[in-house]
C-alpha cells in the first residue's frame, strides 16, 4: 500500500473509531454504577492497547495517562472524550470542535426506549 492509502486508511479507521466512542459516551448512563464506570475506563485502555495504528495508540496512551477517563456520568465521559478528541486535533492541526455541539453531531439512530438509562436522554438533561 502506497504513502497515501495508508494515510487515506488510518484516517477512515480513525473516523470510524470517534464516531464509535463519541456515540458510546453520549449514550453511557447519567447516573453510572460502578461496574459501568469501570467498563467505560477499561473499554479505553483497552482500545488504546489494540488500536492498530502504531502511532496512534502511542499517543492515545499518553493521553489516558495525562487525562484518565472521566466516567461519573453520561456529561462528564462525554465532554471528557471531545477534550481528548481535541488535542490529538491539536497535535493534527485539526480546527478544534466545539463540545456543545456534541449532542447534534452523534445520534446512534437508537429509539429512547434502547436509552441503557431512560431517566437521561440527552446531553443537555
Ligand atoms: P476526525 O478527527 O476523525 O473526526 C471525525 C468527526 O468528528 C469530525 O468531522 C467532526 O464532525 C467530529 N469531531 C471532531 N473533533 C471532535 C471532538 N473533539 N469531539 C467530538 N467530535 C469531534 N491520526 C494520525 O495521523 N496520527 C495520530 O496520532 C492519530 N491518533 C489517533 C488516536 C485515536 C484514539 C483515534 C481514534 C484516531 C487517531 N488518529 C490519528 C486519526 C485522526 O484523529 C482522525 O480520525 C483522522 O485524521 C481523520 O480526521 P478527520 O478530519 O476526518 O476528523
Amino acid at each position: 500500500m502506497g504513502k497515501l492509502a495508508n494515510e487515506t486508511a488510518k484516517a477512515e479507521l480513525g473516523r470510524a473509531t470517534w464516531k464509535l466512542l463519541h456515540t458510546m459516551t453520549l449514550r453511557f448512563p447519567e447516573h453510572p454504577t460502578s461496574d459501568e464506570r469501570s467498563a467505560l475506563a477499561s473499554y479505553m485502555h483497552l482500545t488504546a492497547r489494540l488500536y492498530p495504528c502504531g502511532e496512534c495508540a502511542a499517543e492515545f496512551t499518553e493521553l489516558l495517562r495525562k487525562f484518565p477517563p472521566q466516567t461519573s456520568s453520561r456529561l462528564a465521559a462525554s465532554l471528557w472524550l471531545c477534550s481528548v478528541h481535541n488535542e490529538v486535533n491539536a497535535r493534527l492541526k485539526k480546527p478544534t470542535f466545539d463540545c456543545a455541539h456534541l449532542d447534534a453531531t452523534y445520534d446512534c439512530g437508537c429509539g429512547p426506549d434502547d436509552d441503557k438509562d431512560s431517566s437521561a436522554s440527552s446531553l443537555s438533561s
